[in-house]
């Protein structure tokens, strides 16, 4: 096993990332895949959600294992990497992670503090999810330079708005100076009202503007109170909702992450179709 790593990364708050970290996260281990869930947000919301309310009380965390590369200590393979009940671990995270923006200034290689930690878990696991935070800062360039490709979900009626491209100018600058083989697997449309075809107007606005350079996912997740729900529950949406419409868009999603991989290996075999 060697795992791919996706970051779920868009500087603005509030469109879905974690929401689809856990659900895509546990999505794959549905499929079988062993699958790590990292929190990288201070705020804890993917610890929060899959079951840690209280994020704060956990003595290790991301913080603790980046602390440990950044001050080459040693730690233990799985340190601080806990279990959920529906197959995902995670690496959860705290209010510790905070300071760690500043640790990293003058960290050395401190863009790859996070990349060497993976680099010794990667080959435990076939996906490894990154909960980005609502920022592009230190925690978020670690981020991108671990993951071989990046998720971006968007609020459907935000996409026109300024935000995403100071997220693939980041992504671009990423690329060239640290992690040039960094891929966007495709933007995902979240909280979609029962609008049946925005999503293809989105999808047809995105090709206008980037060129078919970046995909939509045909996948989308439709707005329902079922998924601001399942946080407070810390399950997932296929253990809180199995039937439902948030249910199936992550099912298909999944399915979607599936392909895309099966794909490029396909590719890197060198057996195209
Ligand atoms: P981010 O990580 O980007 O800040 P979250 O995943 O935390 O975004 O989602 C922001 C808020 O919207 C949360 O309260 C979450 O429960 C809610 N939410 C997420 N997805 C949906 C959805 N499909 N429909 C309705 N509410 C959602
Ligand atoms: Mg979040």
């Amino acid at each position: 096993m060697n795992a791919k790593i996706i970051a779920i990364a868009n500087q603005k708050g509030g469109v879905g990332k974690t929401t689809t970290c856990a659900n895509l996260g546990i999505g794959l281990a549905m499929e079988n895949k062993k699958v790590l869930l990292v929190d990288a947000d201070p705020q804890g919301s993917l610890s929060i959600s899959l079951g840690h309310s209280q994020p704060d009380s956990i003595d290790t965390t991301l913080a603790t294992i980046m602390g440990k590369v950044i001050t080459d200590t040693a730690f233990e393979p799985k340190e601080g990497i806990l279990k959920h009940d529906e197959g995902v671990d995670l690496l959860p995270a705290n209010i510790e992670l905070s300071s760690m923006e500043v640790s990293l200034v003058n960290a050395m290689s401190r863009e790859t503090i996070l990349k060497q930690y993976l680099d010794t878990v990667k080959k435990q696991y076939d996906y490894i999810l990154l909960d980005c935070m609502p920022s592009l800062g230190m925690l978020t360039i670690n981020a991108l330079a671990a993951a071989d490709s990046v998720i971006v979900p968007v609020q459907a009626d935000y996409l026109p708005a300024k935000g995403l491209e100071q997220l693939l100018q980041t992504i671009g600058k990423v690329r060239r100076q640290i992690n040039p083989k960094l891929k966007i697997d495709g933007i995902l449309l979240t909280m979609v009202d029962g609008r049946t075809n925005f999503a293809k107007d989105i999808s047809a606005l995105v090709r206008e503007t980037y060129g078919g350079s970046i995909k939509v996912f045909n996948a989308d997740i439709p707005r329902s109170v079922k998924a601001a729900e399942i946080s407070a529950e810390g399950k997932s949406i296929f253990a809180h909702d199995p039937k439902g419409k948030v249910a199936e868009g992550y099912k298909s999603l999944t399915k979607e992450v599936l392909k895309i991989e099966k794909i490029r290996q396909k590719h890197k075999a060198g057996i195209s179709r």
